[in-house]
């Protein structure tokens, strides 16, 4: 009986193994508008599979994943493998009328200036009227007084001295009555504790500002008195960043350098506080493997792998989550924050829209949108390719939540394409991900070393 009971199991299991299963398109009779679209799942490596007659190569993994063009109307796949058959309808839409595109907004100078009060905590001070991007000037606290001299669109111009303006988005602001366009700045203080550097200005109002990444780090602050341009620049020599913070307490506004940390070359990562976040849990779960795994759990077994080794290298490492709990993406920075990491290290897997190529879009790439973060991508994604052989997908910079903090050299590891069977098969690959935590933890002590 008990023989009898295994063998069983050991049928059941080789046939969910080898069922035909579909991930993508999710569900069945889906509306999708693109000019492609792709049918991604498993099936068993060893029996042919066929989607409308075209025989589709199956990853050894069981992973496959197929471009299929979209034509207007309903499109109908039939996918055939191992004597099983399944019938998938995708529609593309037609084309509506085209609508006139709206003309783009335009730009109103207004004869007197206005003043307005920032709503929103870490509300996008923008270079450019534009809503996305790497066109972010700062992060503007609430309360903040701004004052106004113009519109378009969804967002205010704001005045930046006398030479500059600035995009705020008509949502983050209300306007008040008045207000004073000039700053008094008293002087500053320098205070030197042993990792920070921290300039405290004096000054009577919070004002807009800008830090320049760069060496000499530059701190900017608009709008005032007595100064050139109405802006005042100070002029930090520093080597290279290891993370910074700029935040008014009051009116004083207190900038944070981190200085060099002290590196044993024989043990780079000992005492160096780093963040690992596994990207999504709880309810999303992010993209979808073509084996039917969850990226939120790949994610959450690299994260916990990574802690392991670099806690085993001597680093004091946080994790933002060690379960399948959810949590938000500010939530995940001020975690970070709070914990003072120096590097603050995202793991997610890789995902396409329609349209894509999911066979040629494949490999690691990495994330960054300050500058100062780059040097360690770099050096993460050198070892990760050496060691892994993963396709270099490049070190791109990108407006993502979890890199866009200062604080800590933030960057965000998409550590192989989950829609494509070559990379999926090594993203649940025990082996495979040993291997890639030892890479990235090897790219952190040589960044250190430099
Ligand atoms: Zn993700």
């Amino acid at each position: 009986m008990k023989r009898f009971v295994l063998i069983f199991l050991i049928l059941m299991s080789a046939q969910c193994a080898f069922a035909l299963d579909i991930v993508y398109p999710k569900k069945n009779n889906v509306v999708i508008n693109a000019k492609s679209s792709f049918i991604v799942g498993s099936a068993n490596p060893k029996k042919e599979l066929t989607i409308n007659g075209i025989k589709v190569n199956v990853h050894p993994s069981g992973g496959f994943a197929y471009v299929v063009p979209l034509k207007v109307g309903k499109n109908s796949f039939t996918i055939i493998s191992d004597g099983e058959k399944l019938i998938y309808d995708i529609t593309k839409p037609a084309p509506g009328a085209s609508a006139n595109p709206a003309a783009p907004a335009a730009l109103k100078e207004y004869e007197d200036l206005k003043y307005a009060q920032v709503v929103n905590e870490n509300s996008p001070l923008r270079s450019t009227a534009v809503n996305s991007g790497i066109n972010r000037i700062a992060h503007l606290q609430k309360d903040m007084p701004l004052v106004l001299d113009g519109e378009k669109g969804s967002f205010y111009r704001t005045i930046l001295g006398s030479m500059k303006t600035g995009w705020i988005a008509k949502s983050d602001v209300k306007l008040i009555d008045s207000g004073a366009s000039l700053a008094e700045l008293k002087g500053y203080d320098t205070l030197d504790t042993p990792e920070f550097n921290i300039y405290v200005f004096h000054l009577n109002k919070m004002i807009p500002y800008e830090l320049v990444e760069g060496s000499p780090f530059i701190v900017r602050l608009f709008n005032v008195e007595n100064n050139p341009e109405n802006t005042y620049e100070l002029k930090i020599p520093q080597q290279r960043l290891y993370g910074y913070s700029a935040r008014f307490s009051g009116t004083d506004f207190v900038v944070k350098i981190r200085k060099v940390p002290p590196v044993d070359k024989s043990h780079p990562l000992k005492g160096i506080n780093i963040t690992v976040d596994a990207g999504h849990g709880g309810n999303e779960s992010g993209a979808i493997g073509c084996l039917g795994n969850l990226e939120k759990n790949t994610n959450l077994e690299f994260a916990r792998l990574l802690a392991q080794e670099l806690s085993h290298r001597g680093a004091n490492v946080s994790m933002t989550r060690n379960d399948d709990s959810a949590v938000g993406l500010r939530e995940r920075v001020e975690f970070a924050n709070e914990e003072d990491s120096m590097i603050l290290i995202s793991l997610h897997g890789n995902s396409l829209p329609d349209g894509a190529d999911p066979i040629a879009n494949n490999g690691t790439e990495i994330y960054y949108y300050y500058n100062q973060a780059k040097p360690l991508a770099d050096s993460i994604l050198k070892e990760i390719v050496s060691q892994t052989g993963m396709n270099d997908h490049k070190v791109r910079q990108s407006s993502l939540a979890l890199v866009r903090n200062t604080n800590a050299l933030s960057i965000l590891i998409e550590l192989g394409y989950m829609i494509n069977p070559s990379d999926n098969s090594k993203l649940v690959d025990k082996e495979f991900q040993k291997k890639a935590v030892k890479a990235i933890a090897d790219g952190i002590e040589s960044f250190l070393k430099i």
